[in-house]
């Protein structure tokens, strides 16, 4: 019998995108959101080349993203290509009622459309986070057409923190919520965030919106990025009230109280509101030795995590989000998916 392939989509520009260093509490550090990331992820699905069809997305125009992110944003990405090619502008002024109103001509301004001081804009950042982008909004078409049950998007940089008119926490454009966007159209889309920080920005652009159900597993905010959201009172408002979820797991959480979660909270909720699709918002920095995440997660827990929703036999997209220990980082990837895979029954 062939086996099943699940196509994973990539683009080689998003590799031109090297942000070079953070200030991360008060501290100026080398930046973690390296291209050394999306070469682990490629190299380990090229190691397993029976199961994993790396191909290139189609062009994204930045126009198919105004639907999602405000022209604003885009605006002042267009302004940062401007921007010498070995310089990073990082945003140091916050207005706090100029959130979105500034003029995205000046980056000078572009602490209005931002919300932290660890995401800086360079020449290469819109065209590696429109790279990103589509390989979130090809994974879907693909899926969404029924050529395959699961297709990956290795989406770098990554999107969950991104909102409408602003952008924070290595994210740009909402990756996540372009591949949910694209699956709406033909149906309800629950959307399940694993990266290890609260899915901020997925939550503020679906919060009113019935047909999209997003549940984040995170730890407390109260104590890690993005400290400003993710508490479990935050369930959506008007039409979408009661269509997200927040599970707050203690720093240290392994896989069995993940497990639990999974198994307690969000596979019960999946099932009460009988989705179409599944989106997997597939951050790996719960990983055990994750530099920036606080849980102990496995190589063998991202597997049981996939094989877990998985077993809901969604088609689903799954869109790389965050993960920082890079030399496991494509192991812990190929994990996850190779989870989702025996789920939906394609490994055999
Ligand atoms: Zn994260």
């Amino acid at each position: 019998m062939t086996r099943s392939v699940t196509p994973a989509f990539f683009h080689e520009e998003q590799l031109e995108f090297k942000p070079r260093y953070e200030w991360a509490f008060g501290e100026k550090i080398t930046h973690p959101e390296t291209t050394a990331r999306a070469e682990s992820i490629l190299a380990a699905l090229q190691r397993e080349a029976d199961r994993f069809d790396v191909r290139a997305p189609s062009s994204l125009p930045l126009s198919a993203l105004r639907s999602l992110h405000s022209i604003q944003l885009l605006t002042l990405y267009s302004t940062a290509e401007e921007l010498p090619e070995d310089r990073d502008f990082h945003p140091t002024v916050f207005p706090k009622l100029k959130r979105g109103k500034g003029d995205p001509t000046n980056l000078h301004h572009a602490g209005a459309y931002c919300f932290d001081s660890g995401t800086p804009l360079n020449h290469y950042t819109l065209r590696a986070a429109c790279w990103s982008a589509a390989c979130a909004r090809d994974a879907a078409r693909h899926v969404r057409g029924g050529q395959s049950r699961l297709a990956y998007a290795l989406s770098r940089p990554p999107g969950h923190h991104a909102e409408k008119d602003m952008f924070g926490g290595y994210c740009y454009f909402n990756n996540a919520a372009v591949a949910a966007r694209e699956l709406k159209r033909a149906g309800r889309v629950a959307i399940v965030d694993v990266d290890f920080h609260h899915g901020n920005g997925t939550q503020a652009i679906f919060y009113r919106d019935p047909k999209v159900l997003t549940v984040s597993i995170h730890g407390d905010p109260r104590d890690y990025f993005p400290f400003y959201a993710g508490y479990n009172t935050e369930t959506g408002s008007a039409d979408g009230e009661g269509y997200n979820f927040n599970l707050i797991l203690g720093t240290g959480a392994d896989g069995q109280a993940y497990d639990q979660t999974l198994e307690t909270h969000v596979l019960p909720a999946l099932r009460v509101f009988d989705p179409e699709y599944l989106v997997v918002a597939a951050g790996l920095d719960a990983y055990e030795r994750d530099p920036i995440g606080h849980f102990a997660l496995t190589t063998e827990d991202f597997f049981r995590v996939g094989e877990r929703l998985g077993s809901l036999k969604l088609p689903t997209v799954a869109v790389q989000e965050g993960g920082y220990y890079t030399p496991h980082l494509g192991r812990n990837a190929v994990a996850l998916l190779r989870g989702l895979r025996a789920g939906l029954g394609l490994e055999s």
